[in-house]
Order: C-alpha cells, then structure tokens, then sequence
C-alpha cells in the first residue's frame, strides 16, 4: 500500500472572534493511499500555517514538506515515517507549527492503520483499559459572573460531573477570582470537580495567592497561570500551592514535559494530541509521565477528531482521570461527525470501530470549508 497524497482541508466559523477557544478555524487533514483508504487527522494550530507546511515542495534536504516527504510511503510504517518527518524538516521545525502538522498526519496514520486492521486504534496500541472515559464540561469564564454560573448550572444538568472554566476574564483581578470561584462552587455543591484555567501569565505571587484560594473551594487544578518558559516558576508554585497546579497544552514533542516534571515538579500535564506529535508522541509522553507518578489529562479543545483521537488514548493509559470535553455550541465541534460525541451520564464512550472510528459529515465540511 503507498500513500498518494495528503489533504489538508480548512474548516472556518464565519465569524472568527479574538476569543479563548481554538475551534473556530481548523485543520482536517486526509491521507489517501492507492487501495482507496483514506486516513483522518487533525492538526490543532493556526490552520493556514500548518497547510503550507504540508504543501511545501522541497527547499533542501532538512526542510521539506510533509506530503512530498510521505507519497509513496508505506502509510503503516507509522515509526518510520514520524522520524522521516522530523529529520527532514529539522531546520525549521523540531517544535511549534510544524509538529502540529506532523501530529494531524500521525493521526491519520494511526486511523489507516486501524482500517487496514479493521480494529480500533486503542486496540493496536495494546488494548482499552477502560470503553468509557469520564468527561468534564470544559468552557469559557463569561464577562459577568451570572452568565458563567448560568452555564455551571447547564452542565449540571447536562450530566456532566466536573466542569472547568478558563480565560475569559480570569486572571486580572485575583481576589475577584477567588470570589467567582467560590461563588461557582456554592451553585455546584460539592460533589462535582471543579477545574480552573487562567490561561495566560501572572505574576507568580498573584498564581500563589490563587493557588491557596481555591484550595478553600476545592478545586481539582489551577491550569496554566504561568509563562510556558517560566519552568523555575511552575517548581515554586508546585512546591507552595496546596491547589494542583496543570500545564502543558501549549508544548510540542515529549522533551517540554520531561522538563516540566522534573525540574518544574508538575504533576498534571496536558499535552494536546493534536499539537504534540500525534498519537505516536504523546504515548511516549504518557509512559514519561507513567514512571514519574504524575498524571496526564490531555488538552482536547477542537473537533470530534482531536477528542476520537484523544479517547483512544485516554483507553490504554494505567491512569486516565478525564476527558477533556469542549461544551460550548460550535459546529465544528458538534456537527462534523455523522454521529457526534455525546456525553452520557458524565462519561464519553471510547470510538470501537476500525481506526478513530469516526466518520466525516461531508454536509458541514463542504458548509465551513475555506478556500481563502
Ligand atoms: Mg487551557
């Protein structure tokens, strides 16, 4: 079988807000091979960038683009061609853009491979632990506090048994931080989780006085209140915040996250399987974050996709305390699956037909594809 060409495909709302949430413009990506088989990925980036990095002809022998890297490959030598990717573009990528598009082809790969074997991709990477993962309810802080406790309410009813809130107004003003999580905390009562993400830097003192605070609300982690380079920083909040302290999501390759566990102290990190390396990389970053005691609750905020793609791992990790589910009403996130992902009774069914075992609804490709 030879991979004959890869697609990537554009999927854009018609209005693109300066907004906290990263699935408003996306990138499928389609690997086609000679038998007809055709493989699903995404990359979860700044979409226009990650074509032009697989469209890219050849500029010299460690920068060249992925697709005319990959035709005529053996699309199941899924080892083989991660390398071949990362050493013929090593001079401009190595981390960033380019990873991310290396992580939608992988996918692809993994879903091929699975249809070839006509078995889950769970399965090939050595067998589910668990056909359901624990979802929470993941969502953006609203400008008036009313409106975030109205959505808290929502997933609430919606089954959901953890929830998170990030960005939005978060993250200027940490005693009206403390005061809105508390107050979110008493609408929720206390048997749910509760998650927090600031999602762009503070100052460390202000991530400490936050730290302590939302120990008083119980809540499950404080995500990413720091710079992703402030490793030094993330070890003084660890060692001093009796909240858990989340990060990761930003970071491409395992190299990052052996860095943020041992000299940053983290214990819950995040990384995106779309934006890591794929499945392929973030497998060796769970089996990282397996001999280290720590946790990986992996970043999923985009198209069914990313979440198939991110439950098929979530199905063989030793530990796999939840799923990442975005709740807010985007298209792309609800519609482009024949059938959706749902969340039943606050957990998500892990995919079990061959590959992602997803399939595409060319209705909302064709309704939200951008040609520029
Ligand atoms: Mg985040």
């Amino acid at each position: 079988m030879k991979i004959t060409d890869i697609e990537g495909i554009i999927l854009r709302l018609p209005v693109v807000r300066a907004i906290g949430d990263g699935c408003q413009s996306v990138l499928l990506i389609r690997v086609h091979t000679d038998e007809g088989l055709v493989g699903i990925g995404e990359a979860h980036t700044n979409p226009l960038v990650s074509k032009a990095i697989l469209d890219a002809p050849l500029c010299s022998v460690s920068a060249e683009g992925l697709r005319s890297l990959l035709i005529g490959e053996d699309p199941r030598d899924i080892g083989r061609l991660w390398d071949k990717m990362y050493k013929h573009s090593a001079t401009y990528g190595r981390r960033g853009a380019l990873m991310h598009a290396m992580s939608g082809v992988d996918i692809a790969l993994w879903d091929l491979l699975g249809k070839i074997a006509g078995l889950p991709i769970h399965r090939l990477l050595g067998g589910p632990r668990r056909d359901a993962v624990r979802a929470y309810a993941s969502d953006l802080s609203q400008p008036d506090l009313g409106d975030t406790i109205a959505l808290a309410r929502r997933h609430c009813e919606a089954g959901f048994r953890a929830m998170k809130f990030g960005w939005g107004g978060l993250g200027q003003n940490p005693r009206a931080d403390a005061r809105a999580v508390a107050a979110i905390r008493a609408e929720i009562g206390d048997a749910m989780d509760l998650m927090i993400d600031i999602g762009v830097p503070m100052p460390l003192d202000d991530a400490l006085y936050l730290g302590r605070a939302f120990a008083d609300s119980g809540v499950y982690f404080l995500e990413e209140p720091l710079s992703p380079d402030d490793v030094a920083g993330f070890a003084r909040l660890v060692a001093q915040s009796p909240t858990p302290i989340a990060t990761g999501e930003k970071e491409t390759t395992q190299y990052p996250y052996l860095d943020l566990m041992d000299r940053g102290g983290l214990r819950i990190i995040q990384p995106d399987v779309a934006r890591v390396g794929g499945i392929s990389e973030t497998l060796r970053i769970v089996h990282h974050a397996e001999a280290r005691g720590a946790r990986v609750i992996p970043h999923c905020w985009s198209t069914d996709i990313l979440v198939a793609a991110t439950l098929h791992v979530l199905a063989v990790q030793r530990d796999a305390p939840y799923l990442e589910f975005n709740a807010t009403d985007n298209p792309l996130r609800t519609d482009l699956l024949v059938e959706p992902m749902r969340v039943v009774d606050g957990f998500v069914r892990v995919p079990d037909g061959p590959g992602l075992g997803i399939t595409l609804n060319d209705d909302t490709i064709a309704r939200y594809r951008w040609t520029g």
